[in-house]
């Protein structure tokens, strides 16, 4: 049997090499020219720590996590303003959170499709999925070049994330599938030794209304950043500025230390809209999503990473064993049933937590502040803040 999957990011690397293990040969395209070294650091919790262990690549996970204390709030003379304690955190995940830096998850699946036999998963890197469809005869890509190249398989996997080409031409546009949660999201990362060493271990995060920067040192004299600030319901930004010229103007003040950031910026840094992907179905005839451009929870959730690697665990389960074309349909749908209500519940969160993300003014902020002092008291736990939280934000 033969697949191909669009995206060679966490989902497209996991979902190629559970079914090249399982026997099939599998074409995985990816745009970039090589993997992608933007990111920031994640949580790693949820249903992505079961799978990663089941499927042998959470010792490489847990081989590149950073060890964090703390997130320390500050404001804008960079003094703490209030702190979560990540060991509690941890705890309360069930003892198994990882902070990993997304390159370094991508990496880790990436040497994992060393345990495939060779030959059966080719990657490409540079190479653009531009149209698919399905027929009886089966999955079909065109890929650019020069002429466009056309690329046939038994099924077509769709991992090439929140902007999907292999959504939009199978399961409709973004305008139908993305639902924006009113922020947008940037990250990089920049070397500067005197920053990283001020913040070993901990995260720093500014206690800003409507924005928030945040920063962690890095292995390497690095520091890895991020910022969240509000956008138009409609994710759109001015025409003609450029990213970082908009983020040095969103951020400016937040505090000394992410003006030193913004210095350094690079020119692209990533930007997106903060979103959510929603669709009634995730397969049809030959072809599948996976990873976010199914089911994108938004960075809100906390779980995008670990959600990207268990529903590709689970469709390497499921798909994994097909060995003829007529079996391929019920394997999908059956995959879309049980992946399902995983999603839903994550993206419930999400949204959640979109109303408090960002204090919206003074009062709002002060809460937050009480919010996450109270958890340091016994028998308080951020659980139960949250909920505090939710209820007072609606
Ligand atoms: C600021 C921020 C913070 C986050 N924090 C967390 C966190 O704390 N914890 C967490 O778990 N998650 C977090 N996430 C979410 C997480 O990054 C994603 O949910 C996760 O990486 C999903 O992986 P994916 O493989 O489905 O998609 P992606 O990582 O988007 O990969 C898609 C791949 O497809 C490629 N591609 C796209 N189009 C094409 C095409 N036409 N042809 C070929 N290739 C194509 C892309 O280049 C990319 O390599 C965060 C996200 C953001 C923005």
């Amino acid at each position: 049997m033969k697949a191909i999957v669009a995206g060679a990011g966490i989902a497209g690397l996991v979902t190629a090499r559970q079914l090249g293990l399982a026997g099939w040969d599998v074409e995985l395209l990816e745009k970039s020219r090589a993997p992608r070294s933007d990111g920031y650091m994640m949580d790693f919790f949820g249903p992505g720590v079961e799978a990663s262990e089941r499927i042998g690549l959470y010792p490489r996970l847990a081989a590149s996590a950073y060890q964090i204390e703390s997130a320390d709030y500050v404001d804008a003379a960079g003094r703490r303003t209030c702190s979560i304690d990540y060991g509690q955190f941890s705890r309360l995940a069930g003892g198994k959170v990882l902070s990993l830096l997304r390159p370094d998850i991508e990496r880790a699946a990436l040497s994992a499709l060393g345990d495939v036999p060779e030959g059966r998963v080719r990657l490409s890197y540079w190479t653009r999925v531009l149209r698919a469809w399905t027929d009886d005869g089966g999955a079909h890509v065109a890929v650019d070049g020069a002429p466009e190249d056309v690329l046939t398989a038994d099924v077509l996997v769709g991992a090439d994330g929140i902007h999907s080409v292999v959504r939009a031409a199978l399961f409709g546009p973004d305008t139908d599938c993305l639902r924006l949660l009113g922020m947008r999201a940037a990250a990089f990362i920049v070397t500067d030794p005197a920053l990283n060493a001020r913040f070993r271990n901990r995260f720093i995060l500014t206690d800003t209304i409507d924005r928030m920067a945040g920063l962690y040192s890095l292995r390497n004299d690095e520091v890895a950043a991020f910022l969240v600030y509000r956008a138009p319901r409609d994710g759109s930004v001015p025409e003609l500025q450029a990213v970082r010229e908009r983020l040095r103007a969103e951020f400016a003040g937040a505090t000394e230390a992410v003006d030193r950031l913004l210095e350094l910026c690079p020119e692209h840094p990533y930007d997106d809209v903060v979103a959510q992907v929603v669709l009634p179905c995730w397969q049809k005839q030959r072809a599948v999503l996976v990873g976010d451009a199914a089911g994108a929870v938004s960075l809100l959730a906390g779980q995008g990473g670990s959600l990207a690697i268990a529903g590709a665990a689970l469709l390497g389960d499921i798909l994994g064993p097909v060995n003829a074309s007529d079996q391929i349909n019920s394997a999908l749908a059956r995959f879309d049933k049980e992946w399902r209500p995983v999603v839903e519940v994550a993206q419930a969160s999400g949204r959640r937590a979109a109303a408090s993300f960002l204090p919206r003014n003074r009062a709002q902020r002060l809460l937050r502040r009480w919010i996450i002092r109270g958890t340091r008291l016994p028998g308080i736990d951020r659980l139960v803040a949250r909920q505090i939280l939710r209820t007072i934000a609606k």
